[in-house]
Protein backbone atom coordinates (compact mmCIF):
# COMPACT_ATOMS: atom_id res chain seq x y z
CA UNK A 1 0.00 0.00 0.00
CA UNK A 2 0.92 4.10 -0.80
CA UNK A 3 0.57 6.42 2.07
CA UNK A 4 -3.28 6.39 1.05
CA UNK A 5 -5.77 6.62 3.67
CA UNK A 6 -8.06 3.52 3.47
CA UNK A 7 -10.80 1.86 5.36
CA UNK A 8 -9.69 -0.40 8.02
CA UNK A 9 -11.43 -3.95 8.01
CA UNK A 10 -13.88 -3.20 10.43
CA UNK A 11 -15.20 -0.58 9.16
CA UNK A 12 -14.67 -2.14 5.18
CA UNK A 13 -17.03 -4.55 6.76
CA UNK A 14 -19.70 -2.34 7.83
CA UNK A 15 -20.02 0.02 4.75
CA UNK A 16 -20.04 -2.95 2.99
CA UNK A 17 -22.83 -4.17 4.76
CA UNK A 18 -24.41 -0.95 4.47
CA UNK A 19 -24.29 -0.86 0.86
CA UNK A 20 -25.81 -4.73 0.66
CA UNK A 21 -28.62 -3.87 3.47
CA UNK A 22 -29.59 -0.81 0.65
CA UNK A 23 -29.39 -2.94 -1.99
CA UNK A 24 -31.83 -5.39 -1.02
CA UNK A 25 -34.41 -3.93 1.11
CA UNK A 26 -35.21 -0.73 -0.83
CA UNK A 27 -37.46 -0.50 -3.89
CA UNK A 28 -36.20 1.57 -7.17
CA UNK A 29 -34.25 0.04 -10.04
CA UNK A 30 -31.70 -2.62 -10.34
CA UNK A 31 -29.43 -3.13 -13.21
CA UNK A 32 -32.20 -1.60 -16.01
CA UNK A 33 -35.12 -2.88 -14.18
CA UNK A 34 -37.81 -2.08 -11.54
CA UNK A 35 -36.49 -3.42 -8.39
CA UNK A 36 -39.19 -3.89 -5.12
CA UNK A 37 -37.99 -5.11 -2.30
CA UNK A 38 -38.51 -8.17 -0.80
CA UNK A 39 -41.41 -7.83 2.15
CA UNK A 40 -43.85 -9.77 4.57
CA UNK A 41 -42.29 -13.22 4.72
CA UNK A 42 -39.66 -12.88 2.67
CA UNK A 43 -37.90 -10.25 4.71
CA UNK A 44 -36.27 -11.89 7.52
CA UNK A 45 -34.62 -13.97 5.07
CA UNK A 46 -33.64 -11.27 2.48
CA UNK A 47 -31.78 -9.60 5.34
CA UNK A 48 -30.43 -12.61 6.65
CA UNK A 49 -28.61 -12.83 3.33
CA UNK A 50 -27.54 -9.11 3.16
CA UNK A 51 -25.22 -9.53 6.51
CA UNK A 52 -22.28 -10.88 6.21
CA UNK A 53 -22.58 -14.72 6.84
CA UNK A 54 -22.39 -15.42 10.77
CA UNK A 55 -22.04 -19.29 11.37
CA UNK A 56 -23.60 -18.47 14.88
CA UNK A 57 -26.84 -16.09 13.45
CA UNK A 58 -30.14 -18.70 14.31
CA UNK A 59 -32.19 -16.68 11.77
CA UNK A 60 -33.54 -12.84 11.66
CA UNK A 61 -36.54 -12.23 13.85
CA UNK A 62 -38.81 -10.16 11.65
CA UNK A 63 -39.06 -7.75 14.33
CA UNK A 64 -35.60 -6.61 13.30
CA UNK A 65 -36.20 -7.24 9.71
CA UNK A 66 -38.63 -4.14 10.15
CA UNK A 67 -36.21 -2.57 11.95
CA UNK A 68 -33.11 -3.33 9.42
CA UNK A 69 -35.44 -2.25 6.47
CA UNK A 70 -36.04 1.17 7.90
CA UNK A 71 -32.59 1.73 8.33
CA UNK A 72 -31.49 0.40 4.92
CA UNK A 73 -33.88 3.28 3.51
CA UNK A 74 -31.95 6.02 5.72
CA UNK A 75 -28.52 4.84 4.61
CA UNK A 76 -29.65 4.92 1.12
CA UNK A 77 -30.25 8.60 1.69
CA UNK A 78 -27.41 9.36 2.76
CA UNK A 79 -25.28 7.66 -0.32
CA UNK A 80 -27.65 9.76 -2.58
CA UNK A 81 -27.09 12.93 -0.61
CA UNK A 82 -23.54 12.33 -1.02
CA UNK A 83 -23.88 11.49 -4.85
CA UNK A 84 -25.57 14.79 -5.20
CA UNK A 85 -23.03 16.72 -3.21
CA UNK A 86 -25.23 17.16 -0.44
CA UNK A 87 -22.62 16.68 2.38
CA UNK A 88 -24.54 18.49 4.82
CA UNK A 89 -27.89 16.77 4.58
CA UNK A 90 -25.72 13.40 4.70
CA UNK A 91 -24.21 14.72 8.02
CA UNK A 92 -27.68 15.46 9.42
CA UNK A 93 -28.92 12.32 8.37
CA UNK A 94 -26.33 10.07 9.81
CA UNK A 95 -26.25 11.91 13.29
CA UNK A 96 -29.73 11.07 13.16
CA UNK A 97 -29.04 7.37 12.93
CA UNK A 98 -26.16 7.46 15.27
CA UNK A 99 -28.55 9.43 17.87
CA UNK A 100 -31.22 7.15 17.48
CA UNK A 101 -29.44 3.61 17.07
CA UNK A 102 -27.10 5.09 20.52
CA UNK A 103 -24.27 4.26 18.84
CA UNK A 104 -20.49 3.74 20.55
CA UNK A 105 -16.98 1.99 20.05
CA UNK A 106 -16.05 -0.85 21.84
CA UNK A 107 -13.18 -2.60 22.22
CA UNK A 108 -13.57 -5.92 21.38
CA UNK A 109 -11.41 -9.29 21.14
CA UNK A 110 -11.85 -12.34 19.59
CA UNK A 111 -9.67 -15.46 20.87
CA UNK A 112 -6.38 -14.37 20.97
CA UNK A 113 -6.31 -11.81 18.36
CA UNK A 114 -5.54 -8.27 18.78
CA UNK A 115 -8.39 -5.70 20.64
CA UNK A 116 -10.33 -4.42 17.63
CA UNK A 117 -12.04 -1.22 17.82
CA UNK A 118 -15.65 -1.91 17.39
CA UNK A 119 -18.96 0.09 17.01
CA UNK A 120 -21.78 -1.15 18.99
CA UNK A 121 -25.51 0.29 19.54
CA UNK A 122 -27.02 0.81 22.56
CA UNK A 123 -28.26 -2.44 22.93
CA UNK A 124 -26.70 -5.31 21.30
CA UNK A 125 -29.43 -6.46 19.24
CA UNK A 126 -28.70 -7.62 15.31
CA UNK A 127 -31.29 -4.73 14.66
CA UNK A 128 -29.82 -1.80 16.09
CA UNK A 129 -25.87 -3.51 16.47
CA UNK A 130 -25.99 -3.03 12.94
CA UNK A 131 -27.70 0.31 12.25
CA UNK A 132 -25.03 1.83 14.74
CA UNK A 133 -22.66 -0.19 13.15
CA UNK A 134 -23.52 1.28 9.46
CA UNK A 135 -24.47 4.64 10.42
CA UNK A 136 -20.82 5.01 12.24
CA UNK A 137 -18.69 3.72 8.75
CA UNK A 138 -20.77 5.97 7.14
CA UNK A 139 -20.07 9.23 9.81
CA UNK A 140 -16.31 7.57 9.18
CA UNK A 141 -16.01 8.30 5.48
CA UNK A 142 -18.22 11.59 5.62
CA UNK A 143 -15.95 12.76 7.76
CA UNK A 144 -12.67 11.89 6.19
CA UNK A 145 -11.63 12.45 2.76
CA UNK A 146 -12.91 9.52 1.46
CA UNK A 147 -16.57 10.89 1.15
CA UNK A 148 -16.60 10.78 -2.71
CA UNK A 149 -16.27 7.02 -2.82
CA UNK A 150 -19.78 6.33 -1.78
CA UNK A 151 -21.88 6.42 -4.51
CA UNK A 152 -24.70 5.56 -6.30
CA UNK A 153 -24.70 3.89 -9.73
CA UNK A 154 -24.51 5.90 -13.13
CA UNK A 155 -26.25 3.56 -15.18
CA UNK A 156 -29.21 4.25 -16.55
CA UNK A 157 -32.33 2.61 -14.92
CA UNK A 158 -30.30 1.79 -11.59
CA UNK A 159 -30.32 3.38 -8.30
CA UNK A 160 -28.13 0.64 -6.53
CA UNK A 161 -25.30 2.17 -4.17
CA UNK A 162 -21.45 1.08 -3.85
CA UNK A 163 -18.06 1.75 -1.62
CA UNK A 164 -15.35 2.48 -4.38
CA UNK A 165 -12.49 1.10 -2.68
CA UNK A 166 -10.41 1.27 -5.96
CA UNK A 167 -7.08 2.74 -5.58
CA UNK A 168 -7.69 5.49 -8.01
CA UNK A 169 -11.31 5.99 -6.80
CA UNK A 170 -12.86 5.55 -10.35
CA UNK A 171 -15.68 3.32 -10.03
CA UNK A 172 -19.21 4.55 -11.35
CA UNK A 173 -20.99 1.49 -11.31
CA UNK A 174 -22.72 -0.56 -8.71
CA UNK A 175 -21.83 -3.83 -10.76
CA UNK A 176 -20.21 -5.39 -13.82
CA UNK A 177 -23.50 -5.80 -15.30
CA UNK A 178 -23.96 -2.10 -15.13
CA UNK A 179 -20.81 -1.64 -16.60
CA UNK A 180 -20.69 -4.10 -19.34
CA UNK A 181 -24.42 -2.65 -20.36
CA UNK A 182 -23.20 0.96 -20.50
CA UNK A 183 -20.09 -0.16 -22.67
CA UNK A 184 -22.20 -1.83 -24.99
CA UNK A 185 -24.91 0.79 -25.46
CA UNK A 186 -21.93 3.29 -26.19
CA UNK A 187 -20.13 0.98 -28.12
CA UNK A 188 -23.78 0.63 -30.36
CA UNK A 189 -24.35 4.46 -30.59
CA UNK A 190 -20.54 4.98 -32.10
CA UNK A 191 -21.10 2.43 -34.53
CA UNK A 192 -24.49 4.29 -35.50
CA UNK A 193 -22.70 7.44 -35.79
CA UNK A 194 -20.24 5.73 -38.09
CA UNK A 195 -23.01 3.71 -39.96
ZN1 LIG B 1 -26.09 -0.38 -11.43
Amino acid sequence: MTGQVMFDGHVLTLLDAAVSLVNALTDGFRQGRPYTAPHGDQLPRAVHDALPLAADRPGVDPVHAAYLAHTAQQLKAVFVAVDHGHTGQAAELVNALLRTTGARPQLDRVDDEPWQVHFHGAEDTLAVGWSAGCATALALAIGSNLAGRLGVCTAPQCDRVYVDNSRNAARHFCSNACRSRVKAASFRARKNEQG
